[in-house]
């Protein structure tokens, strides 16, 4: 296929795939402007287009070597040290000035050529300019894949691969023009090769701004805006729809709370239940599950864990709440938690029914004069048929 290609058409398609990535992220810069890097990387690319143009005009002998291929060289690097400048900030969304650091290469390079005149010699300035060209794309998928720590997105290793192979290339052209019999593909073929990763890097650009656009609706929809813990949407999500066995389910809910909202404002109010999220939330395993029900309530799910600890953890949690120290107006604002906890026995019991017999435990636990933890008890067997009679009836 390859074979047909010749270097013109290769040239220009090479310049093409430059402009149709510059496209694609200004695009997304304007759709996404809370993403940073992307006016960078269409800049990287419109100068690499740039130099493009004018070593096809250079091929063509429309202009002077030496301007060409200086100004080709020089513009091109600049477009790789401008790529990788943006890729890292998409990447990692940080703002480094040291990054701007990396413009000095190509600034030296030009001065170098300025007093050598190396970059006349055809192989001399690709294999330089192909050299660089590598380390920024092989530096790019390190950021790629090392920011897959503080943003897990599935695009990532894709994209890293598409920047590596796309590296790769470029160092395959300088093995190809140093070594010609070395190299199992033909110059021309790998800069096609190049091209198609080019049109790669900006698909997966725009896949990964996607994806953390998602990320971000997503943690949106499952986030308590007070708190910043898990809403009730978040917390059904995580509980196993049946098969509690082993599990236990504990609702909280603040005692008296309206009273501190008129005591002290609504806006105190909300201090407390910020408070009283942290302080659970710094008490739990990485396993439990933590969320606000809705106004003053609070569920926990312990997965693999028996009464017993359920009922000393969520005890260690009500003595912490009557014991958190928020004031307001100089007066500390008296806090206490009651707690219906269920431990699930093998039943093959929904979460539904697991959340009213929890609630039925908090019921009793308000009942019988809040501040305390109350576990769920079956009712007596003959409680239990008249329900069913109930249900029946
Ligand atoms: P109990 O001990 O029986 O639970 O009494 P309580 O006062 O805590 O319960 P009640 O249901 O009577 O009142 C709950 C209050 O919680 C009323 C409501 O204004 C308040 N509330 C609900 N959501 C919020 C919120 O987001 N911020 C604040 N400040 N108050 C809230
Ligand atoms: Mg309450
Ligand atoms: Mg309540």
């Amino acid at each position: 296929m390859t074979a047909q290609l010749d270097l013109a058409t290769v040239l220009l398609l090479h310049k093409s795939s430059f402009l149709v990535g510059a496209l694609c992220f200004l695009y997304l810069r304007w759709q996404s402007p809370r993403n940073e890097g992307l006016g960078i990387l269409a800049i990287g690319f419109l100068f690499l287009a740039l130099a493009s143009t004018l070593a096809g005009y250079g091929e063509q002998k429309l202009l002077p070597a030496f301007l060409w291929t200086l100004s080709s060289f020089t513009l091109g690097l600049s477009g790789y040290a401008l790529f990788w400048i943006g890729l890292r900030r998409l990447s990692g969304q940080r703002l480094r000035r040291a990054d701007w650091l990396a413009l000095a290469i190509p600034l030296i390079g030009a001065i170098a050529g300025l007093i050598t005149h190396f970059h006349v010699v055809n192989y001399v300035r690709a294999s330089v300019f192909n050299t660089g060209a590598f380390l920024y794309l092989a530096a790019s998928a390190l950021a790629v894949v090392s920011d897959r720590k503080d943003e897990p997105l599935p695009v990532r290793a894709i994209f890293a691969a598409s920047l590596a192979v796309g590296a790769g290339l470029c160092l395959a052209v300088v093995v190809g023009l140093l070594k010609p019999d070395a190299l199992p593909i033909t110059t021309t073929y790998a800069f096609f090769l190049l091209i198609i990763s080019h049109f790669a890097i900006a698909l997966f650009a725009l896949v990964l701004v996607k994806e953390r656009a998602e990320a971000a609706l997503r943690r949106t929809a499952d986030t308590d805006m007070l708190t910043g813990i898990g809403n009730r949407r978040w917390f059904l999500s995580q509980l196993p729809r049946f098969d509690w066995k082993g599990d236990a389910l504990a609702v909280m809910d603040l005692d008296f709370f309206k009273r501190v909202n008129d005591r002290f404002g609504h806006q105190a109010g909300d201090q407390v239940l910020i408070a009283f999220a942290e302080l659970v939330r710094a008490n739990l395993r990485a396993t439990d599950c933590f969320a606000r029900l809705g106004g003053e309530e609070f569920g926990l799910y312990l997965p693999k864990t028996n009464e017993a600890q359920a009922r000393a953890i969520v005890e260690r949690l009500r003595l912490a709440t009557e014991q958190l120290d928020v004031r307001f107006d100089g007066q500390r604002v008296a806090l206490s938690v009651s707690i219906g906890v269920v431990v699930g026995r093998g039943a093959e019991h929904s979460w539904e029914e697991l959340f009213s017999m929890a609630d039925a435990a908090l019921y009793q636990a308000k009942d019988a004069g809040r501040n305390r933890v109350i576990t769920y008890a079956p009712p007596p067997a003959s409680f239990a048929i008249d329900i069913s009679i109930a249900r029946t009836g």
